[in-house]
């Protein structure tokens, strides 16, 4: 499928050109073959069949982090490991995703379910896969083992965070700090959690997007749950929540999304960027979208009711 081949090349391309921005290649001597093999493999390990979890999906949470890294709080203070870690997490986050959740890996007894005992079972994966790749690589093999172990360790603490059921313990920790003005960016570890803030971001900075793109996203992830939901009714499995295609509309799982997930964070993520011009533009547009989605919502209500003939644009084309 050459459509596919184009939108996960643009993985490499985008990791290839950032860190050559960052002159990042120089600084940690990379050999271009075996990052070239290396982001290859990436790439090749996400699934192009996923209506969501793809390389697209990286590619785009690696731009996002980009930006956030250029953010005039942060970048005159990030180390080049930083940078490196920040770009390297983002692009390989989600890598061989099988696009179902982990709960659904637990109910079927899936074997990276008993490997990673129940517990951030896909974020382990990700995080291990990427390692096995680098190692494989070589890639690093030229730097001191001490130093290949320590970005081992924070691409895992990286990768981990993007786990949305630890979603609060970092709201809170983040609120907490931002409320005590406690975080100081001369520390590696308070420059780690800031990486760990910014890669949760850049993971659901999809309604933060415009209308158009932001709406591609959407249907593209429920897309995914409701793939989830045929084949939990199929093996006559209990139905996931938000994976319903006949109970969970587009726009209701997207309100809830934004609400409980999206708006918290990057309320706090706007607060500890001040003044950021891009925080505010993010901001301006999560709530835009979120009012478009309660008009969908609203329309959807009134076509159940019979009230309304079939004009709302919330069916894919
Ligand atoms: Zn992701």
């Amino acid at each position: 499928n050459i459509w596919m081949n184009i939108l996960s090349y643009s993985l490499v391309t985008l990791m290839c050109h950032l860190l050559n921005v960052y002159g990042l290649i120089q600084h940690f001597h990379l050999d271009m073959v075996k990052l070239l093999r290396f982001l290859g493999m990436v790439q090749d390990d996400y699934h192009s069949h996923n209506p969501y979890h793809n390389a697209l999906h990286a590619a785009d949470v690696t731009q996002a982090m980009y930006c956030y890294l250029k953010e005039s709080k942060l970048a005159e203070l990030l180390s080049p490991t930083d940078v490196f870690l920040g770009l390297l997490a983002a692009a390989a986050h989600d890598v061989d995703h099988p696009g179902v959740n982990q709960p659904f890996l637990i109910k079927t007894g899936h074997h990276l379910a008993s490997l990673y005992q129940n517990t951030s079972v896909l974020e382990s994966h990700h995080w291990r896969s990427t390692v096995g790749m680098l190692r494989e690589s070589g890639l690093l093999s030229h730097l001191p083992l001490c130093m290949r172990q320590d970005i081992e360790q924070q691409l895992g603490s990286l990768i981990l965070a993007t786990d949305i059921s630890r979603q609060n313990e970092f709201l809170s920790t983040f609120r907490e700090h931002l409320n005590h003005q406690s975080l100081d960016l001369h520390q590696a570890p308070h420059r780690h959690f800031i990486l760990q803030i910014a890669l949760k971001c850049a993971d659901v900075c999809n309604p933060c997007r415009e209308w158009n793109l932001s709406r591609q996203w959407s249907e593209r992830v429920c897309e995914e749950f409701y793939r989830q939901g045929d084949i939990e009714k199929k093996f006559a499995l209990e139905v996931s929540p938000l994976c319903n295609q006949q109970e969970d509309s587009v726009p209701s799982i997207q309100i809830g999304f934004i609400s409980h997930i999206v708006e918290p964070l990057f309320e706090e993520w706007c607060r500890f960027t001040e003044p950021s011009p891009l925080s505010h533009t993010m901001m301006d547009l999560l709530q835009q979208n979120k009012t478009c989605w309660m008009g969908h919502a609203h329309l959807k209500e009134e076509e159940v009711d019979g009230g309304g003939e079939n004009r709302g644009p919330v069916a894919n084309p």
